[in-house]
């Protein structure tokens, strides 16, 4: 039995029955069945169907959300926001995958010669908590639209979302066996990625869950996708508009909780407007309304289990027993941590150094542009950066220096369907959303004639 708690009050909220090896094989079975006939469907009737998988999305966007809530304490007006987006990455591969995966000619000394995109079969995909729902559609969508079969390992504290998804699908009516739920724990991922029907695995989550399955993908010679943690900079110059970059910067550090891979983790600002930036920052960090994740008033919830909690508690207390300074917050009570900024971080602190998954900011000062470009790259991370400046062209020519797969210009580190989201180092490998997001579990054939 898998156990879900709501990590609002503990109470137990559903019990789910983990599949058997029985039950596993004749999942894989179902799958790589349908795929035989989902792989000839055309682009019109995939797309009617994500089209109607959008629409059921918008339609029950409550209920799902409601459920989010209970299962990983995501405040409820962001986990309804987290529904509509994913009806949006459905309507968009409805309406762009065919032009995405349309034969592509190659002018060479053959007669005709063009680059097919096609489907190569069932796709594993191994799921975090954070964003129970967005995490599965960014996948799920193009895979689908591509012709391809999805299998969902989900993370073991939201299983009842993992079912609204297939559920989702089966009500927007895809045929059976298109994209199924498969509730296990993780020590039963190997024994799938190793399974000759399933053709390849992407990995959303930490470091060591993408090594494990990375490493059982690349022995069997499996394609995989990696989109791991990160540790995100927001890099404050001088000349930025300060209100504007204040109001950016929380949204970027608090939202979900602090829960996100790509929440800008350390604040770096230069020197000569660190004081009356702080003033500003603090000031709106203390009105985030903390409480039960059910209230629409709520900004701030819990964290999703209450060893993620400790473990932000101890990189804190870890942080200041190296010299760090806490500016606000810095407590915890059960799976509640207060919104928390720490001054005076050093790029040799555990909170700069390790990704914190949770509420707190650190903050870090700079001298001049070379000095923030090497704080921004000396992280292990390499998901995104965010740069406030009024000076776009300064912006965009140090743009190259940073190794991230992302470089926002005034603006939070997010994602868009229409945009390829991934990271570098050891944020991970492989791009999702847009045309290379769906081109990652493609065969891209070359076809010559003479
Ligand atoms: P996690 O512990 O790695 O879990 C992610 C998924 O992997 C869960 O389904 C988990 O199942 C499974 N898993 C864990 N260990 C495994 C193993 N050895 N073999 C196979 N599967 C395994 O990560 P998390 O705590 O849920 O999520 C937080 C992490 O995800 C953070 O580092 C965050 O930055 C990252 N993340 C990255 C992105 C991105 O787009 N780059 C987005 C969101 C989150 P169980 O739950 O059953 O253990």
């Amino acid at each position: 039995m898998i156990i879900s708690r709501n990590p609002y009050n503990g109470e137990e909220i559903a019990s789910i029955k983990e599949f058997t090896k029985k039950d596993i094989d004749n999942a894989l079975e179902k799958a790589n069945k349908q795929f035989k006939s989902w792989r000839n469907t055309s682009f019109e009737e995939r797309s009617k169907l994500m089209l109607a998988a959008a629409k059921e999305l918008k339609k029950n966007k409550q209920e799902y959300a409601e459920t989010i809530t209970l299962e990983m304490g995501k405040p409820i007006t962001q986990a309804i926001a987290e529904v509509e987006k994913c009806a949006w990455v459905c309507e968009y591969y409805a309406e762009n995958a065919e032009k995405q995966l349309s034969n592509e000619n190659i002018k060479t000394d053959a007669q005709e010669s063009f680059i097919s995109y096609e489907p190569i079969g069932v796709v594993l995909a191994v799921m975090p908590w954070n964003y129970p729902f967005w995490q599965v559609f960014r996948f799920a969508a193009p895979a689908l639209m591509a012709g391809n079969i999805g299998v969902l390992k989900h993370a073991s504290n939201v299983m009842q979302s993992a079912e609204n998804i297939q559920k989702i699908f089966e009500r927007a009516g895809f045929p059976v066996g298109c994209f199924q739920n498969i509730p296990i724990s993780s020590s039963k991922v190997e024994d799938i990625i190793r399974d000759k029907r399933i053709k390849a695995v992407t990995l959303t989550g930490s470091k060591p869950a993408g090594s494990s399955v990375a490493s059982i993908a690349g022995e069997e010679i499996k394609k995989s996708v990696l989109e791991l943690g990160g540790s995100n900079a927001l890099v404050v110059f001088k000349d930025a508009d300060l209100k504007n970059t204040v109001d950016t910067c929380i949204q970027a550090r608090f939202q979900n909780t602090g829960q996100s891979c790509i929440a800008g983790k350390r604040l770096i600002i230069e020197e000569s407007i660190a004081e009356e930036f702080l003033e500003l920052f603090s000031k709106k960090v203390r009105e985030l309304k903390s409480g039960d994740p059910r209230d629409e008033k709520t900004y701030i919830g819990v964290l999703a289990r209450k060893d993620l909690a400790e473990d932000l508690e101890n990189q804190v207390k870890a942080s200041v027993k190296q010299g760090a300074k806490i500016y606000l917050g810095g407590k915890r009570n059960g799976t509640y941590y207060e919104p928390t900024i720490l001054t005076e971080v050093t790029k040799e602190m555990t909170v700069f150094k390790e990704e914190t998954f949770g509420p707190v900011i650190s903050i870090t000062t700079f001298k001049d542009e070379k000095e923030a470009i090497e704080l921004v790259n000396i992280s292990d991370f390499g998901l995104g950066v965010s740069l406030f400046t009024e000076d776009i062209e300064m912006a965009k020519k140090i743009s190259p220096q940073f190794d991230d797969g992302a470089v926002f210009i005034n603006e939070l580190v997010k994602s868009d369907p229409r945009l390829p989201f991934g990271g570098t180092k050891i944020s991970g490998y492989g791009r999702e959303l847009s045309i290379h997001g769906i081109r990652e579990f493609v065969n891209k054939k070359t076809v010559y004639i003479k």
